[in-house]
């Protein structure tokens, strides 16, 4: 093999190896646990995390620098400066990432890994909602309850710990940390059993914000949501309800939100709007005399958006108004009650 070529693979293997050790360390504490490759030094690894080879022989007990490849070796991490400790912040001991699939919600995941929501929270204070997560977020699921919480500069551990009338030894134990001042910025400290107060107060506001939704009419409902039978063994789907009311009746938005579309629809919705909601959600208001806003203009919930009519396929004047989330129609008295 050309010696270039050889060299760039050693370099490959150490990366993924390093990946490795940083699982180690959270594991074993104190030290990780390097297995030599061929070409490589105690000299050189010492280089490599900035760490003295007295300390690496000191730790394996070692007389001689010699090393042969496939021998084991500890690294100790506590004397490091790079490295290891420049890597990106790794998750306290214990903890999982779940990345959030088409169609998941927290609550899902919550009972897949049979820990509170709460739990969840904790673990992942700065998540933007309790019920719409966008697709391929990572969550840190923790083994217990409690808060995560991020260093950040100048943070001093045992006050942290105070404040929270937490056990040192045990926050000290449960992350792997062998002292208090061995703590570094963006580094995740687990608090076990702190409730998530703030996050949680701050989540149910968006709750309150995104699930939301009002009648956008008042009136008699003369369809609802699901497969209706058409007489002669045939049948249709509706993806609505339908709402009498005299024609020129205020519409208002079921929800706030931007206006993603307005205007006449060749499906046969007439003068629709489609109102789209933080998180992607959309209300639809079909059958419109007449519309009121343009696309772009940001609706508030209760702004009148339209008039009553029975423009499109309509047999009389109602509104036909849908709920989609994540692309597909629900049945809007799941939330208007
Ligand atoms: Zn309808």
């Amino acid at each position: 093999m050309h010696p270039k070529g050889h060299k760039i693979m050693v370099k490959k293997v150490f990366v993924a190896t390093c990946l490795v050790l940083c699982f180690f360390s959270a594991q074993a504490g104190g030290y990780a646990i390097r297995i030599i490759k061929s070409g490589e030094s105690i000299g050189l690894l010492a280089n490599l995390y900035d760490i003295s080879i007295g300390s690496i022989m000191r730790l394996n007990n070692l007389e001689s620098e010699l090393m042969y490849p496939g021998d084991k070796l500890k690294i100790p991490l506590l004397d490091a400066t790079g490295g290891v400790s420049e890597l990106a912040p790794s998750p306290p001991p214990g903890f999982v990432t779940h990345t959030i699939q088409a169609g998941e919600a927290l609550s899902t995941v919550a009972k897949h890994y049979d820990i509170s929501l709460e739990a969840i929270v904790g673990a992942n204070p700065d998540i933007s909602s309790l019920d719409m997560l966008p697709v391929g977020l990572e969550l840190l699921i923790p083994p217990a309850a409690g808060l995560v919480t991020t260093i950040a500069g100048g943070t001093d551990l045992i006050s942290l710990i105070q404040e929270n009338h937490l056990n040192i030894r045990r926050v000290l134990d449960t992350n792997n940390i062998h002292s208090p001042n061995d703590i570094r910025t963006g580094m995740m400290v687990f608090l076990p059993e702190v409730e998530p107060t703030d996050a949680l107060e701050r989540l149910a506001k968006v709750r309150e914000e995104e699930n939301r939704y009002v009648w956008p009419v008042q009136g008699r409902i003369t369809s609802y949501f699901g497969r209706r039978n058409l007489g002669m063994g045939t049948s249709s789907f509706h993806s609505a309800i339908d709402v009498a009311a005299p024609t020129g009746t205020p519409v208002q938005a079921s929800r706030s939100g931007t206006v993603v579309y307005s205007g006449w629809s060749t499906r046969g919705y007439g003068n629709l709007i489609k109102v789209q909601h933080p998180g992607g959600s959309e209300t639809w208001y079909a059958h419109n005399s007449k519309i009121l806003v343009s696309v772009g203009d940001y609706v508030n919930q209760g702004d009148v958006i339209g008039r009553v009519g029975s423009t499109g396929l309509s047999t009389g004047p109602h509104l036909h108004f849908e709920i989609h989330e994540a692309g597909k129609a629900i049945d809007p008295l799941v939330y208007l009650r």
